[in-house]
């Protein structure tokens, strides 16, 4: 299995390195022409979501990317990822591939709580260490997205038919059962 990781910057290295601890192949999507290979899943990692879709746009990776998504590419999002599916986003006039029917707030939990380490329930895999990063979560969500988890009250992981979105990073604990359920959903 064959899993393409969006790598024009944030924290793609991390997501490389569980999913091939788990047995799947890598490739970095860095250009254009990178997309022309076969691949199973895309992972679309934390970092600046701003500065990912402007660099989406000049590389012109956007379209084909968000074709793939919409065409039903299982897609494993966090954080700056998150942000890039989301369709709505209530503290930004931008948006980028907008294939989640969700409304993301970004950076939503200000400054000084911008960055917790939280250990959450997610719905199907029990309790998971969440470490948050000048995160979003999601504020609401249209019918058919099935809510995975929340802290506070706030939504930090949904799936939504071929897309998983989290507000976290698990890439960034040890943990790998998310990135399991990513690699088992494309089985
Ligand atoms: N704050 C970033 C953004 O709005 C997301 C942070 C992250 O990916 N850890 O794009």
């Amino acid at each position: 299995m064959k899993i393409a990781v969006l790598a024009v910057q944030g924290a793609f290295i991390e997501h490389e390195k569980m999913l091939e601890s788990l047995g799947a192949e890598t490739i970095e999507l860095r250009q254009k022409s990178d997309l022309e290979q076969d691949f199973d899943g895309i992972v679309l990692p934390g970092g600046e979501s701003t500065v990912q879709g402007k660099l989406l746009k000049e590389l012109d990776m956007y379209d084909a990317l968000k074709e793939k998504i919409e065409q039903g590419m299982p897609v494993l999002a966090t954080c700056a990822g998150l942000i890039l599916l989301a369709e709505e986003l209530s503290n930004d006039d931008k948006r980028h591939f907008a294939t989640l029917p969700v409304c993301v707030k970004r950076n939503a939990y200000g400054r000084q709580l911008g960055s917790f380490h939280y250990d959450g329930e997610i719905k199907g895999l029990g309790v998971y260490p969440m470490e948050f990063i000048r995160a979003p979560y999601i504020e609401s969500v249209k019918p058919g997205v099935e809510v995975l988890a929340e802290v506070d009250g706030h939504i930090v992981a949904v799936k939504y038919q071929n897309q998983i979105a989290l507000a976290f990073h698990p890439e960034l604990s040890d943990d790998t059962r998310i990135h399991q359920m990513f690699l088992d959903m494309i089985k």
